[in-house]
C-alpha cells in the first residue's frame, strides 16, 4: 500500500479498455463454468438450450437469459448459491420487501473481494489510513453497515461502526474521535447538520471533517452540493445494492464527473427495460449486471432496475472503468426512500387490515427542506368526520402498522371517499414530486 499513490489497485484501476475487456472474458467463462455448479443456472442453461462453451466472446452474453429478483425470490433462500452451503460464511437479506426477501450468499473470499472493492473506492476519493472513517448505516442486513465498515478497515483506517441514529453521540463522536470522513445516506446529513446547529457545533471551525460518502438512495446534483456548503466537505455519489454485495459497485472519483463501476467485478449492460434490447451508448436504460469474481453466488445479466446511463470510458483520474450517471429512478415500482427499499404492495397489505378504509389509496413522496417524506392518503369506507377522537385513533393506529412493515413513519392522511384521483387504467399509486432526478 503505497500511500501517495493515487490508486489503491493500480494494477486493475489503470487497464486501459481492451485490457479490461480481455480480463471480462477470461473472468466471465470462468463465472458461467461456475455458475454451473448452482441448480438455477444448469436448469437455466439447458432451458435456454446453451453450454458455458457458448460464450467464447463478450458478445455471447447475450446469449444468457437475464436473472432478476423474483428468480432470488422463487429459488429463496439458498436455490442461486454455487457452493456448498458449508463453504459460505455470511448472508445479506434485502430490506422491507414484500414475500419472501432476496438472499445472498457469501463465501470468505466474496466478503475479502468485497472488502477491496470499498477499500478502494475510498482510496479514490482521498482517504488514508490516518483518516477516522464513521459509519452511520444501519448495521445488520443492510448492506451498508458492514459493507462499509469492513472496506475501511482494509483500507486501514480507524472506523468508527456509529449506526444509525442517535445523532447527539454521533457528533460527539465526530467531534471526540477527530472524525475526517463519514459514510450517511443523504437525507441523514441535514438531520446531522441540524442538531449541530441546535447544540453549537460548527463543522468548519469544531470539527475536523473533509469527506462524505453519500448514497443508498437517489439524490440529486444540488442536494450534494447542499451538503458540502453545509458541512464544508466534500461528498461523493456511492452506489450499491445488496445482490451486487453491497457498497462498493459504483463510486465517484475526485473528478466527481458520474460513478466509475469496477469494471474488472462487473460487466455493465444498459437495456431498454420493456424490449430489453441494449440502448444506444449514452441513452438512459436499465442497468443490468453480471459478476465477475463471485463465489458463493454469482449472477449472470441481473435486471438492477436502475435507471442510469453509460457517461464515457475515459476521465482525468486516470481510470477507464466506465462512468455512470447519477441513478434517474426504478423501471419497477420500489421506492427507496432514506434507504430502505418499499413496495406499494406492502402499504396497501396494511392499508387492508383496517376495515375503515376504501381500497383507494395514494403515496407522496416529497422532499421539504432538506428530508424526503412519504405521505399516505387514503380513502374511508364511510364517512365518520365527525368523530375526531376515532379518527385520530385510526390515523395513529395505521401509522403505527405502517411503519412497522416499512420501518419508517409516515404522514397518514385519512380522506372522505371519492376524493383521490381516479385514473383511467392502471391506478397510480405511487407520485414521486422529490427533487432528485435531474
Ligand atoms: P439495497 O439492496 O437495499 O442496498 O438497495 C439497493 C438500491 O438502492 C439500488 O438498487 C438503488 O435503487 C438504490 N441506491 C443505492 N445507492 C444509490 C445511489 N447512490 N443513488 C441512487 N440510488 C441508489
Ligand atoms: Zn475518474
Amino acid at each position: 500500500m503505497d500511500k501517495n499513490s493515487e490508486y489503491l489497485h493500480p494494477e486493475f484501476e489503470t487497464l486501459n479498455v481492451s485490457e479490461i475487456r480481455d480480463l471480462q472474458l477470461k473472468r466471465l467463462k470462468d463465472t458461467v463454468r461456475h455458475c454451473m455448479q448452482s441448480d438455477f443456472y444448469k436448469k437455466r442453461f439447458l432451458e435456454a438450450g446453451i453450454s458455458p462453451d457458448d460464450i467464447k466472446s463478450l458478445d455471447d452474453l447475450k446469449k444468457i437469459p437475464f436473472t432478476t429478483k423474483q428468480d432470488l425470490r422463487d429459488n429463496y433462500p439458498f436455490g442461486l448459491r454455487s457452493v456448498p452451503l458449508e463453504k459460505c460464511v455470511r448472508l445479506h437479506s434485502s430490506s422491507g420487501t414484500t414475500g419472501n426477501p432476496t438472499v445472498i450468499l457469501h463465501s470468505q473470499k466474496d466478503l475479502d473481494e468485497w472488502a477491496n472493492a470499498v477499500a478502494r473506492c475510498l482510496w479514490m476519493v482521498g482517504l488514508r489510513p490516518d483518516d477516522v472513517f464513521q459509519n452511520s448505516s444501519g448495521y445488520g442486513m443492510f448492506t451498508g453497515g458492514l459493507g462499509f465498515q469492513y472496506g475501511a478497515e482494509k483500507l486501514g483506517m480507524l472506523t468508527v461502526p456509529a449506526a444509525a441514529g442517535n445523532t447527539l453521540r454521533q457528533i460527539k463522536f465526530i467531534t471526540d474521535f477527530g472524525t475526517t470522513a463519514i459514510h450517511a445516506i443523504p437525507s441523514y446529513v441535514t438531520r446531522i447538520k441540524e442538531v449541530m446547529d441546535q447544540v453549537g457545533v460548527d463543522p468548519k471551525r469544531d470539527t475536523k471533517l473533509k469527506t462524505l460518502v453519500i448514497g443508498a438512495e437517489p439524490h440529486s446534483e444540488a442536494q450534494r452540493k447542499r451538503i458540502e456548503e453545509m458541512l464544508g466537505v466534500k461528498a461523493y455519489n456511492s452506489f450499491g445494492m445488496s445482490e451486487m454485495c453491497g457498497p462498493g459497485v459504483a463510486f465517484e472519483c475526485k473528478e466527481q464527473n458520474g460513478l466509475h463501476i469496477w469494471e474488472d467485478y462487473y460487466i455493465v449492460e444498459i437495456v431498454d427495460p420493456e424490449t430489453l434490447e441494449p440502448v444506444p451508448e449514452g441513452e438512459i436504460g436499465e442497468m443490468v449486471l453480471t459478476t465477475l469474481n463471485r463465489e458463493a453466488m454469482p449472477l449472470l445479466r441481473y435486471r438492477t432496475r436502475d435507471l442510469t446511463r453509460i457517461l464515457g470510458h475515459d476521465c482525468p483520474c486516470g481510470r477507464h472503468h466506465v462512468r455512470l450517471d447519477r441513478m434517474k429512478g426504478r423501471s419497477d415500482d420500489m421506492i427507496v426512500l432514506r434507504g430502505v427499499n418499499i413496495f406499494p404492495i406492502q402499504i396497501e397489505k396494511i392499508l387492508l387490515e383496517f376495515k375503515e378504509l376504501s381500497t383507494n389509496y395514494l403515496i407522496t413522496l416529497t422532499t421539504d427542506g432538506d428530508n424526503d417524506n412519504m405521505t399516505v392518503e387514503v380513502e374511508l369506507e364511510e364517512l365518520f368526520t365527525d368523530d375526531y377522537s376515532r379518527l385520530e385513533k385510526l390515523t395513529k393506529d395505521i401509522t403505527r402498522a405502517l411503519k412497522d412493515e416499512i420501518l419508517l413513519t409516515p404522514r397518514v392522511k385519512l380522506v372522505a371517499k371519492g376524493t383521490l384521483p381516479v385514473s383511467e387504467g392502471k391506478a397510480v399509486r405511487v407520485v414521486d414530486n422529490r427533487k432528485v432526478y435531474e
